[in-house]
């Protein structure tokens, strides 16, 4: 079998789903599992509408349910052509029903926890996989079933063993030739059968997760780009498609910022030996990636990826000179608050480390300040290359920087795994650091 997942501007309008459709029926042979994101921009409405609700704003909150209401209620119009099912005019009823109590309930309470948010954020996925499914006379298959996560709402970590047993019973009998299985991306359900998502973005993730669950021949990733480019398209324009890449290179590019894959969707595949490959919905034959284990691209620098904001923090201790331990009891300290770190440079009294900008620092550095100062520097930007080759290949820091010019670099690290060299700058700067460096990338000088 394979699975097959869209995201949001795939499944964006009644067109894009007829699109769809058409692509699942080409796959009818190899008994497709089809994963849907939300439509369009629908997530981020219900974000909206759960804030308003949060806020006490109920006129608000209901006059967003209600346009989320007419927009789903058109597509699924527009693909029957005014003919709606019964059943699905029944089940959108009663999703948008959902919605409102849960709405409702929100603003009488005037809260908001993470268990309810995702109680709402799952409904866009429950909506377009049921307008989808009912379009392609699929079955619908309720993600909760089978995505078993735990109970971390929001960014929800899956069972991968449970969820094979859970796949076994309610995905596989359904599998088949000739036929399409639709179920939700994102969404999950702890043991309890409460609802939870794997956060934002987290569709990829589902796919990869079915996939290795129901050992999937391949994981196809359809977006709005012809794969995995050299560097995010809406940054550097002139970016390339990559072909191939490497179940390390693409993690990488994930971690640090390249949206088209969320970050944790290689890792059930790579665990499970499963390629994945990102293609363009709407030109199904034109390029595409292929990532899978075999890969040896052998490449010095095979893209750019940058994320941003960060909070670059630098921690010195004069009475800790050259003294052993110094690390130890620093990174205890981040261990202790729940604070991850994502890069580090270190000098012989001061050690500089990146965290994520929302991270509440307050307490860490009270900690740290017992036994060193703390500098803290925000709005800043990890700008990150990755290449199997770029360890290896003589001169590369050096144009990478020469090409950066006046941009100032504020901190430089190179991964422990060797594929990725990172650089810090001002959030200001990132556009203008990704688009010099993506010309020493392209400029064949490598
Ligand atoms: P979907 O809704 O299909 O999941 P996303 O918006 O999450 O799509 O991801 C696709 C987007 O990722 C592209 O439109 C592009 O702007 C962005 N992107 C960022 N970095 C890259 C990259 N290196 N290659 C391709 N796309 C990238
Ligand atoms: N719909 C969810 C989001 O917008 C998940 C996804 O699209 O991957 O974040
Ligand atoms: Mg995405």
């Amino acid at each position: 079998m394979i699975v097959l997942k869209f995201g949001g501007s795939s499944v964006a309008d009644a067109a894009c789903m007829r699109q769809v459709a058409s692509l699942a029926e080409a796959a009818h042979p190899k008994a497709p599992l089809v994963v849907l994101s939300a439509m369009g921009k629908t997530t981020n409405g219900l974000f909206e509408a759960a804030k308003a609700a949060e806020a006490g704003d109920l006129a608000e909150a209901m006059a967003r349910q209600r346009t989320l209401m007419a927009f789903h209620r058109k597509a699924a119009d527009d693909l029957f052509d005014g003919a709606v099912p019964d059943a699905l005019d029944i089940a959108l009823t009663d999703l948008f029903g959902e919605l409102e109590l849960l709405l409702r309930g929100v603003a009488l309470l005037r809260e908001l926890s993470p268990r309810s948010m995702d109680a709402i954020a799952s409904l866009g996925e429950r909506l377009s996989t049921r307008i989808f499914a009912a379009y392609v006379k699929g079955a619908w298959v309720d993600a909760r079933t089978v995505l078993r996560t735990d109970a971390l709402f929001g960014e929800a970590v899956p069972q991968p063993e449970a969820i094979r047993t859970l796949a076994a019973v309610h995905l596989k009998p359904l599998l088949g030739p000739d036929r399409v299985v639709v179920t939700q991306g994102y969404v999950g359900a702890t043991e309890d059968g409460l609802t939870t998502t794997l956060g934002r973005g987290g569709s990829d993730y589902s796919a990869a997760l079915f996939g290795a669950a129901l050992g999937a021949e391949e994981v196809q990733i359809w977006t709005d780009v012809e794969g995995v480019l050299t560097c995010d398209p809406r940054v550097v324009p002139e970016a390339l498609p990559i072909p191939d890449l490497s179940f390390a290179e693409a993690a990488e590019l994930a971690a640090f910022g390249a949206k088209v894959l969320h970050p944790a969707t290689i890792q059930p595949a790579v665990e499970a030996g499963i390629p994945v490959t990102v293609r363009h919905t709407q030109k199904p034959g034109g390029r595409f990636t292929t990532i899978s284990a075999e890969v040896r691209t052998g490449r010095p620098i095979t893209a750019l990826a940058s994320r941003n904001p960060v909070t670059v923090l630098t921690v010195s201790s004069t009475r800790m000179l050259a003294q052993s331990g110094f690390l130890a009891r620093l990174f205890e300290v981040f261990g202790r608050r729940g604070v991850s770190v994502d890069l580090v440079a270190t000098a012989e009294v001061s050690v500089s480390l990146t965290v994520e900008a929302e991270v509440s620092l307050k307490s860490l550095i009270q900690d740290l300040s017992v036994f060193a100062t703390v500098e803290v520097n925000e709005g800043r930007a990890i700008i990150a290359a990755v290449g199997e080759r770029l360890k290896s290949t003589p001169g590369l820091g050096a144009q990478l920087l020469t090409a950066l010019g006046d941009i100032n670099v504020e901190m430089i690290s190179m991964g422990a795994n060797e594929i990725n060299l990172s650089l810090v700058v001002k959030q200001e700067h990132t556009a203008e650091a990704l688009r010099r460096m993506h010309r020493v990338l392209v400029g064949g000088t490598l």
